[in-house]
């Protein structure tokens, strides 16, 4: 599994460019926060949402959550300079130790192989049928390769009812 962290900072008013969706930042050093998307245009709201993904989302999501709005905010002043002003709410994901997910999807590591998705799909008898993602030779680490394997399983277990 893949770790893909959010951060969402919530301003009194947006400081950044209200014609762009996404906002991209390449650092010299430091916390990575490379990412960044505004929800002013999609829904009117002065909100900016930071991704940290893999190691970077790892290491982030260890830190308690004033840690990681001042790294947030640290790059955000990098970008736009040191007037601007602190968020006045937040909201952050830890995907990585949330007991029910361990990590935000998962992701061909070096050496896997297709067949191993499958092997995951694979029913047990004719009483145990999986779905998720992780299961999805195609699709993968997408919703609609969630929903797809849904309806895989669905599907045979209809047959084995048929039968
Ligand atoms: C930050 C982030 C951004 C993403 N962006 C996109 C995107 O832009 N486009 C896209 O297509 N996909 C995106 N995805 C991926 C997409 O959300 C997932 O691939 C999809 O939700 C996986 O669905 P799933 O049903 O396989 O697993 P999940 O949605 O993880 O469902 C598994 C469920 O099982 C439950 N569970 C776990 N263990 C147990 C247990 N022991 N007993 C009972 N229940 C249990 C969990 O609580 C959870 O509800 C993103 C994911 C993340 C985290």
């Amino acid at each position: 599994m893949g770790v893909l962290n959010k951060c969402y900072l919530r301003f009194e008013k947006a400081f950044w460019p209200g014609d762009v969706d996404w906002l991209e930042h390449v650092p010299g050093t430091g916390p990575a926060w490379t990412q960044w998307v505004s929800l002013v245009r999609a829904a009117g709201l002065p909100v900016l949402l930071g991704f940290n993904a893999a190691q970077q989302g790892r290491d982030l999501e260890a830190l308690g959550d004033t840690a990681i709005v001042a790294s947030a905010m640290q790059s955000l002043r990098t970008i736009f300079g040191t007037q601007i002003p602190g968020p006045l709410d937040y909201q952050i994901t830890r995907w990585g130790s949330d007991p029910f997910a361990l990590g935000a999807y998962s992701f061909n590591a070096l050496g896997a192989k297709p067949a191993m998705r499958d092997d995951l799909a694979a029913p047990l008898g004719a009483r145990v049928f999986f779905a998720g993602e992780a299961t999805m030779r195609h699709d993968f680490s997408s919703a609609h390769g969630a929903l797809l394997s849904g309806r895989r399983a669905a599907a045979q277990l209809l047959q084995l009812r048929s039968r």
